[in-house]
């Protein structure tokens, strides 16, 4: 068979990651191949890593971009930060708290979960209960829930980690750039991310912080790291030094270069202008879909602007409505996962899916896709209730 070329279809993404990649990012990845000890590449290096200080406002932390896509940064921290026989407490309120809690079961933890149903935050006073259980290496919680809409507090949660002595461990796979993330003022220990969701970059990297504490800690372990890629010993000695690098894995070039072209894109921008604009869009949205009659799975006091869960109406075929809005529309939003399965869908305002026109293209889409199917969705009224909140 003659290979041809691929073209992908132009979608936009509105699910729950990747995200609209912007034609800066694509096009900085498109730049020349250099070799990754290349002096010019080093520089590069050097200046990712204190834009992901700024990023995660982690002044104090050790951060790099891990050569794989969010669940390696979560891999990383789980695998490095414990050692068998070590108690770990995972709070879960979702399928990725649920994936914490697998990872932590295979680096030998003893691995207590705090289950919540699915929609809800983290709960602090339960998450608190099983810390004072018993010693505890490691607390670790997701920050934005992507398989629920939810946000957890996690100022408090890496508080109580800190009162009980535990290492914290936050995913703000989702979080970053969508909603303020500060591994500072948290005093978190280890906070990681993905590119593809508010950074508005391919998938493929993970950005990760790591406290001084955790450093200590890693750095003091009984047994080596399990797995050689992740492992901050070895790791370190590549990202680490100024100068002196040597060898150890060949780093992804040009997804680092786009990922220092969606930094520049959003430190432009502003960071806290970021965050107004997501909620922003969010608010549009929620005023869209309310005004047509749908309604959020979670409530207001915890929803996430960028990962809006919206349920399902009695009667509609939730499958048909994405492959409607795909085929028509070249719009992808997300399914349910989980017990959330075909009752929600998942809409993401995540990085450049976070603007006036995507709440409009995503409201006039879901409406004739709903109608479709003898649902009274009245695009009109969304439009003009999506409007008057952009407006105000
Ligand atoms: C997407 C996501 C991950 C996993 O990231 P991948 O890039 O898919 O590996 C982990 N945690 C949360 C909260 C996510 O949304």
């Amino acid at each position: 068979m003659m290979m041809q070329s691929f073209q992908p279809p132009r979608r936009v993404l509105m699910g729950p990651g990747p995200s609209d990649v912007g034609p800066r990012v694509l096009q900085a990845m498109a730049r020349p191949t250099i070799g990754h000890l290349d002096p010019e590449f080093q520089a590069l290096m050097e200046e990712i890593k204190s834009a992901l200080q700024r990023l995660f406002n982690a002044p104090d932390h050790a951060c790099v971009p891990l050569p794989a896509p969010g669940t390696a940064g979560m891999e990383a921290a789980i695998m490095n930060l414990l050692e068998p026989g070590d108690r770990a407490v995972i709070a879960v309120n979702g399928a990725f708290g649920g994936r914490m809690a697998d990872m932590a079961d295979r680096a030998g933890a003893t691995v207590v979960t705090v289950e919540h149903d699915w929609g809800q935050p983290v709960d602090p006073a339960r998450v608190e209960a099983a810390l004072a259980e018993a010693p505890t290496k490691v607390l670790a919680f997701v920050h934005a829930e992507t398989s629920t809409g939810v946000r957890s507090d996690a100022a408090t949660l890496c508080g109580i980690a800190r009162k009980h002595r535990a290492l914290s461990i936050v995913d703000c796979v989702t979080s970053l750039g969508g909603i303020p993330v500060d591994a500072a003022a948290w005093d978190a220990d280890v906070v990681y991310s993905g590119t593809q969701k508010c950074l508005s970059a391919p998938p493929g990297l993970s950005p990760i912080a790591l406290s001084t504490r955790a450093q200590a800690a890693i750095a003091g372990r009984k047994e080596k790291v399990r797995n050689w890629l992740f492992d901050f010993n070895l790791l370190m000695g590549y990202w680490g030094g100024e100068g002196g690098r040597t060898y150890h894995h060949t780093a992804p070039i040009n997804a680092l270069y786009g990922l220092h072209e969606a930094l520049v894109v959003l430190f432009e921008e502003g960071q806290q202008a970021a965050v107004v604009r997501h909620a922003r869009a969010h608010e549009a949205l929620v005023a869209g879909l309310e005004a047509t009659g749908l309604r959020m799975l979670v409530d207001e006091a915890h929803r996430l602007p960028q990962l809006n869960t919206v349920l399902v109406p009695d009667g509609i075929d939730e499958a048909a409505v994405r492959a409607h809005v795909l085929k028509t529309w070249d719009l992808e939003v997300g399914a349910g996962l989980g017990p959330l399965k075909g009752k929600v869908w998942r809409i993401g305002l995540m990085g450049a899916s976070a603007t006036p026109w995507h709440v409009r293209l995503c409201l006039t889409a879901l409406c004739e896709a709903l109608a479709a199917q003898g649902f009274d969705a009245d695009a009109k009224a969304a439009l003009a209730a999506a409007d008057r909140r952009l407006a105000a």
